[in-house]
């Protein structure tokens, strides 16, 4: 049984080719599975009754199941979806006023160990498919017009989701072929139409791989920065000692080469007396002087066991003005979703060994 989420546009052209089908049909089967988030073949009914019957014998429309299921009291809400083998993944819905973001997952744990993030304190499990990516954007839509969102771009019948950010657990970049496939389902007109400034990968700095998605999915790019120097970048984003900030930061400026009028956003965490200083400010403003950019300077979430802890709200914005009378645009992320653990860089640690023991039961409860 093939899973039809697991299919980017070429792929899906090619399924329906071996079947002997019209290109047409692949065309009709994104619009109903991703336009109008369809769960079922059968639903699909401009397809003829006896090609239905055909692919429902031979294809699903699987996406993850639903672990929890949690909203926040500022409306961030934040799905835990089972991935199979005790592995879990979340997937957060950050509502705003003129835009509705989800925040994916890419991977299930992480292979490159920032000192920092809890979900690489659990270890890389594997990379996610390309189905368990784009279903959680198709479960987010589909969760949120079940519930009757009232944003005005639904009532204009668009999807709930406007915006994509792959800043869950992972390393879109490590499991590149997948995620890029997921994007491109992401932008595509007859799936979500998404325009590629409102899809956001973030990375911690795969300098290889940020070349090749320039010229294979140029969406918009965050990259993990935390550090003005190599000596304590190395420290804290061990990915550094193999790509370190100049050839990060040359792999940046050719980025957005591509695309002049964009600008990478450089994501800083704030940790107290590790970078937060007024010097490493001004050193991390000398850094990227020639990269079109902005900061994001996100507060640390603080986990059971950390040697981190969150730098003073004072020194966040000293450190935040220093940049700006540099001349940059810097913000400070708000804390989402406190009430629930929804925030980046905590997301599925807190709640694993619960979360493991409840995956546990359900796998015990309904053997596959
Ligand atoms: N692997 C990618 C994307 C996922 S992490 C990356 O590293 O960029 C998304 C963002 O959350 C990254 O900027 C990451 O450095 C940050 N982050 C990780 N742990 C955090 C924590 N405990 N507190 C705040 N931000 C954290
Ligand atoms: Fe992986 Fe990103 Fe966490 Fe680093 S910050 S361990 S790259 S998920």
């Amino acid at each position: 049984m093939v899973n039809l989420l697991d299919f980017d546009p070429p792929a899906l052209n090619a399924f329906f080719a071996a079947r002997g089908e019209k290109p047409f049909r692949a065309r009709q089967t994104l619009r109903w599975i991703h336009g109008r988030l369809a769960d079922r073949i059968e639903a699909m009914t401009d397809l003829a009754r006896a090609t239905r019957e055909a692919l429902a014998r031979d294809a699903e429309i699987r996406a993850p199941s639903v672990v929890s299921d949690k909203t926040a009291s500022d409306g961030t809400r934040k799905w835990l979806l089972d991935v199979g083998g005790a592995n879990a993944i979340e997937t957060v819905y950050i509502p705003e006023d003129d835009r509705g973001t989800l925040c994916i997952s890419s991977q299930a744990g992480c292979a490159l160990d920032c000192a920092f993030c809890s979900t690489g304190k659990q270890g890389f499990n594997r990379n996610l498919t390309v189905g368990e990516i784009i279903g959680q954007l198709w479960h987010a839509n589909r969760e949120l017009l079940a519930a009757g969102i009232a944003a005005p771009w639904v009532e204009h019948g668009r999807h709930p989701i406007t915006n994509v950010v792959m800043m869950g657990m992972g390393e879109p970049l490590a499991n590149y072929d997948n995620v890029v496939a997921a994007m491109h389902l992401m932008l595509d007109d007859n799936a979500y139409g998404l325009s590629r400034r409102r899809v956001t990968l973030s990375t911690s700095g795969l300098v290889p791989a940020i070349e090749r998605l320039r010229d294979d999915c140029p969406v918009a790019l965050a990259v993990s920065l935390h550090a003005p120097t190599d000596a304590l970048r190395d420290a804290l984003v061990p990915i550094n000692r193999k790509y370190p900030l100049r050839e990060l930061l040359a792999a940046c400026l050719r980025y957005i080469e591509r695309a002049p009028r964009d600008f990478v956003t450089f994501e800083y965490v704030m940790l107290d007396g590790v970078n937060d200083s007024a010097q490493q400010a001004r050193d991390l403003a000398a850094l990227v002087r020639d990269v079109p950019c902005k900061f994001n300077l996100i507060p640390f979430n603080p986990f059971p066991n950390t040697e981190f802890a969150t730098s003073p709200r004072q020194r966040i914005l000293s450190f935040q003005s220093v940049l700006q009378d540099a001349g940059f645009v810097a913000t400070v992320r708000k804390t989402r979703g406190e009430d629930i653990d929804a925030a980046c860089g905590q997301l599925a640690g807190r709640v694993q060994d619960r979360t493991k023991r409840r995956l546990h039961r359900l796998h015990v409860a309904t053997p596959s």
